[in-house]
């Protein structure tokens, strides 16, 4: 049995590996829900959502969002009538999405949500939400002040000065610390340290749980860079150096060992220092033979 902790786009490609060499029903994902919200009446869990279609097989690799293939009709036809969303939602992924609006406002745990849309894709791994409660997400910029997540993303499109990510605490979802206490290894994904993993270690008995176990985790720097997205933002501002050692940093608590890439071989010691096992090995996950070649080391 494996846990892997996840957001929604480095772990997923690492999980496209693993998938291919280990049993599906042996793979537990816990995957962060600090960025959920309701949007155009759906309600959004972006990284369950890439979670469970990477599974499946459907994501759309070019954005680490929604169904490849999709339709836009829906949108489409807001637009003509006048009506633009903020957020491109595809058909198909809007059903997802307002599903699990229909079922909570019907009083279903988010939990139990998942488990029936993960079944009815016939998804045999286990996908538990962090937590079935609410959270929110704000990031404080410099030029904005507090701004929503998604707005940070969407509508000012990273461009600023992050100065404060704030998040409060949730409880877990039922399952969560119980995956954790029966696997017999956890891999922390190359996910957002601050906006994607922290929400999930921070939640109570979570650090706790993972002391006891073989905890691996791929970091998603090259050099004093993220492969993607605004983690690196995040880091300065949580005081951490945007990279595999402020990544060493933050899990130190509770790792056993860091896999980091070939092209930061050079900082292998310094970081060994604050975790004494570093695999070096690409990271760059691109083909299919990366992703598999990744989750054997891993897996190992
Ligand atoms: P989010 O929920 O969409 O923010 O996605 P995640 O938190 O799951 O993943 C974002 C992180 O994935 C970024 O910090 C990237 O640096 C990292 N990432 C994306 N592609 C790769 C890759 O091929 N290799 C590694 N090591 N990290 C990656």
């Amino acid at each position: 049995m494996i846990t892997i902790l996840s957001g929604g786009t480095g772990t997923p490609k690492l999980i496209q590996g693993i998938k291919e060499i280990y049993p599906e029903e042996e793979i537990t994902v816990i995957v962060n829900t600090v960025e959920n919200l309701y949007m155009s009446r759906g309600y959004i869990a972006a990284d369950i959502d890439t979670v469970m279609y990477t599974f499946a097989d459907m994501i759309d690799e070019e954005f680490w969002y929604g169904i490849k293939g999709d339709t836009f009709t829906v949108r489409e036809q807001l637009i003509e009538m006048g009506t633009t969303e903020l957020l491109k939602l595809g058909d198909k992924d809007r059903a997802t999405k307002l599903q699990k609006a229909i079922l909570l406002e019907e009083g279903w745990t988010l939990s139990e949500i998942v488990e029936l849309q993960k079944s009815k894709l016939g998804i045999k791994a286990a996908i538990i939400p962090m937590s079935d409660e609410e959270s929110e997400i704000t990031i404080v910029t410099k030029e904005y002040g507090e701004i929503e997540f998604h707005d940070f993303l969407i509508k000012y499109q990273c461009k600023c000065e992050v100065l404060e990510v704030k998040y409060g605490n949730v409880p877990p979802s039922p399952k969560l610390i119980e995956a954790i206490e029966k696997s017999d290894k956890v891999i922390i994904g190359p996910s957002n340290p601050i906006t994607s993993i922290r929400p999930i270690i921070s939640i109570e008995g979570v650090e706790e749980a993972l002391k006891g176990k073989d905890v691996i985790a791929v970091s998603p720097f090259i050099g004093k860079s993220a492969f993607s997205g605004p983690a690196g933002q995040f880091m300065n501002a949580f005081g951490y150096e945007s990279s595999s050692i402020g990544v060493a940093e933050i899990y130190n608590p509770f790792l056993s060992k860091l896999v980091i890439d070939n092209q930061d071989a050079e900082y292998e010691s310094e970081i060994e220092e604050i975790i004494p096992n570093v695999i070096v090995a690409n990271t760059f996950m691109k083909t299919i033979e990366d992703k598999i070649n990744l989750a054997k080391i891993v897996l190992e």
